[in-house]
């Protein structure tokens, strides 16, 4: 055995899953076809579950750092930092839960802090290692990789297919894949505009969408939603796609590159078969539209990691990886929802122009900003949980809080479940659950919590009440 998991794919929530699983006392190992890490700008910000998530594993600092000179870039890039519906920008992120905030942070900003936390467990990344199949043994799973020395056989207990939106991982394994196809295709592209000024104003046009600034040109394009994808942008795609757009012949000086993505939304129908586990974007594909995808994936590797490694170590109790996909499928088909929502939106059009303009009215109602900055970070998605919850909080992601005058964030990093309770110390149980025995939460809504290693409150008391079910929760996890 070569690894008890095998992650493919370095990207984001492949590698904050390896590095939750050898925070739990596994040996992941991560297998990545790049020949090096690629500084691809894609996501510039974290919602706040996950941002939540870094900063009780002590990534907080880092994450203030970058917040700053996110907050900049978008200031000057969209006048607000107010984050966008349909490209809408007037959602307010703190709305969805006063206190509670996401962070900007660049995306290959993020990935260099993951690879370093990686080095720091000791987790090798093989870079120039290509999946190209994958199949059951006895006891784990065998698959088949090109390296830069020649085919390789790899073997592992598990295989967590972190490789993306054509994840070759979910396709070898059958794993079925519905959803919608696109309406649009959006082409982004890094390069000199020579006769901007014969461009109409960033904004809606008759063919969709187009945004330009200096050293940057992108069209949402509904005239052409079915492209070859099998090349790299090319100079002459964009300016086909422009002029589909805008009608506009446009000059591109020196073509740096750029990304071609559509607003097809598909997920897995489960996120596990066998031995076989899919995250992030290999598990579902949507529109960037509401920034949501790096979050819903960073928080599969949330939920994925510690009940992985309970299996592999052999203390889990029965069931608990299947849980992974059942808590993470709702999750991922809210967000696949909200994403179709904004393309509707998006569509050219006069009815659609009427239905911007009411929809930017009704944002400017409190109650309805409240609810859709919910939509889009996911506060207020609930997990299923199997005994009586007793607590309002309870299979909700907790917020952060002060405990005994200490931030929360301080006592999580380990990575264990953790028991917060006036009388922890008088509580056995024979799970790996670090019990601390507190005098005040300074949240008016609990008196003492259990904390799974994801974040999610397992159960709570609120302040002097006796809740039932502690047991039925401790034993549950
Ligand atoms: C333009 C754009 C803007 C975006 N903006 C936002 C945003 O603002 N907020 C947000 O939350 N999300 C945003 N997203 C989405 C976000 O970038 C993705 O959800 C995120 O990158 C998913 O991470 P991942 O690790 O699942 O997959 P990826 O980042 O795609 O990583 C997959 C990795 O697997 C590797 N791989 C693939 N196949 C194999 C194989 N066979 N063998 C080995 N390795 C393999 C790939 O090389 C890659 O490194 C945006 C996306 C785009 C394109």
């Amino acid at each position: 055995m070569d690894a008890d998991v095998v992650i493919v794919g370095a990207g984001p929530v492949g590698m904050l899953l390896a590095a939750e699983l050898a925070l739990a006392g596994t040996h992941p190992l991560v297998l990545e076809r790049l020949p090096a890490p690629a500084d691809q700008p894609k996501a510039r910000g974290l919602g706040v579950l996950a941002t939540e998530a870094l900063r009780r594993r002590g990534l907080g600092a880092a994450l203030d750092e970058e917040h700053e000179k996110g907050l900049a870039a978008l200031e000057r890039d969209h006048g607000t930092t107010r984050t966008h519906f349909a490209w809408i920008h007037k959602v307010d992120p703190e709305a969805a839960d006063p206190g509670r905030r996401g962070a900007l942070i660049a995306q290959p900003a993020l990935e260099r802090l993951l690879r370093e936390r990686l080095r720091d467990h000791g987790v090798e990344i093989r870079y120039g290692w290509t999946v190209t199949g994958c199949s059951e043994a006895t006891d784990g799973v065998r698959l088949d990789v090109d390296t830069p020395a020649g085919p390789r056989r790899v073997d592992a207990g598990y295989v967590a297919g972190c490789d993306g939106g054509h994840s070759v991982v979910r396709k070898l394994s059958g794993f079925d894949f519905p959803g919608t196809d696109p309406l649009m295709t959006v082409r982004y592209a890094h390069a000199e505009v020579g006769n901007r000024s014969e461009l109409p104003p960033p904004g809606r046009l008759p063919g969709g969408t187009l945004f330009h600034e200096d050293g940057l040109i992108a069209a949402f394009d509904f005239g052409d939603t079915v492209p070859d994808r099998s090349g790299p942008l090319s100079a002459d795609e964009v300016r086909a796609s422009v002029r589909r757009v805008a009608g506009v012949d446009v000059e591109l000086g020196e073509f740096h590159g750029g990304l071609r993505f559509s607003d097809g939304a598909r997920q897995a129908a489960s996120y596990r078969r066998g031995r076989v586990l899919l995250a992030g974007d290999a598990a579902h594909v949507h529109s960037p539209n509401g920034g949501q995808g790096l979050n819903l994936g960073l928080m599969d590797a949330m939920n994925l990691g510690w009940k992985l490694a309970a299996t592999i170590r052999g203390d889990a109790p029965a069931g608990l990886l299947d849980t992974y996909s059942a808590e993470r499928h709702p999750a991922g088909a809210a967000v696949l929802h909200n994403t179709r929502a904004q393309s509707a939106l998006l569509a050219p059009g006069p009815h659609v122009d009427a239905l911007r303009d009411i929809v930017g009215d009704l944002l400017d109602l409190p109650e309805v900003n409240r609810y859709v900055s919910r939509l889009l970070s996911g506060v207020a998605q609930r997990y299923e949980l199997p005994y009586p919850a007793g607590h309002p909080a309870a299979g909700l992601h907790c917020p952060p809080l002060i405990i005994d005058g200490s931030p929360l964030e301080r006592l999580t990093t380990g990575g264990e479940t953790l028991l917060l309770h006036p009388g922890a110390k008088d509580i056995t149980t024979p799970l790996r659950v670090r019990a601390l025995t507190v005098t005040t939460i300074n949240d008016n809504r609990f008196g003492a919590l259990l904390l799974r290693p994801d974040g999610v409150v397992a159960w709570a008391a609120a302040p002097g009440e006796e809740a039932p079910h502690l047991r039925s929760a401790l034993e549950a996890w």
